[in-house]
């Protein structure tokens, strides 16, 4: 009689947990959502009108406490962004990078957002840079947005993630 009351017990809760919701999620089909303050890889802005946000003034590679950001700023001719100066080379170094959130902070312009991509694994060591490239949004997402909507989408989608 003393295994009968252990093993009601523990068929009562199979069958409490039998009827529950899976929380398991069948990844990589499926992405699990990020708590929406979680800081994955960086995203590049783009304006209403689908040019970059970046003015390449420097501010979030010198806030960046792992000095993970390098950039090289170029004269624009208007085709790239709205301003004189635009980022020819924009480098975040994944391995340096600790996720702070510095950078978006610094930023005077809201070119840049900490996005909720986790698939950060990679085969190469070539792949530890992520370049514009990697970073900008591409012009089809955005340019239609009001700004507004753009830059709260994207931070909250943390786009190219998981949404
Ligand atoms: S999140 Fe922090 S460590 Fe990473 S690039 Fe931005 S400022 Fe640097
Ligand atoms: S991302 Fe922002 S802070 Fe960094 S260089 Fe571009 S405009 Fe300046």
């Amino acid at each position: 009689m003393a295994v009968i009351g252990p093993l009601l017990v523990g068929f009562a809760t199979t069958l409490k947990h039998l009827f529950r919701k899976p929380i398991t999620v069948n990844y990589p089909e499926q992405k699990f959502p990020m708590f929406p303050k979680y800081r994955g890889k960086q995203v590049l802005m783009r304006d209403e009108n689908g040019l970059e946000k970046c003015v390449a003034c420097g501010l979030c590679s010198v806030a960046c406490p792992a000095d993970a950001i390098y950039l090289e700023a170029a004269e624009n001719d208007g085709t790239v962004m709205a301003g004189p100066r635009y980022a020819s080379v924009y480098q975040i170094h994944k391995t340096r990078c600790i996720f702070c959130g510095y950078c978006e902070e610094a930023c005077p312009v809201g070119a840049i957002f900490m996005g909720k991509d986790y698939e950060l694994a990679v085969y190469s060591k070539a792949d530890f840079v992520w370049d514009k490239k990697d970073l900008l949004v591409p012009a089809a997402v955005s340019s239609p947005q009001p700004r507004a909507g753009t830059e709260a989408q994207t931070r909250d989608s943390g786009f190219g993630i998981r949404d």
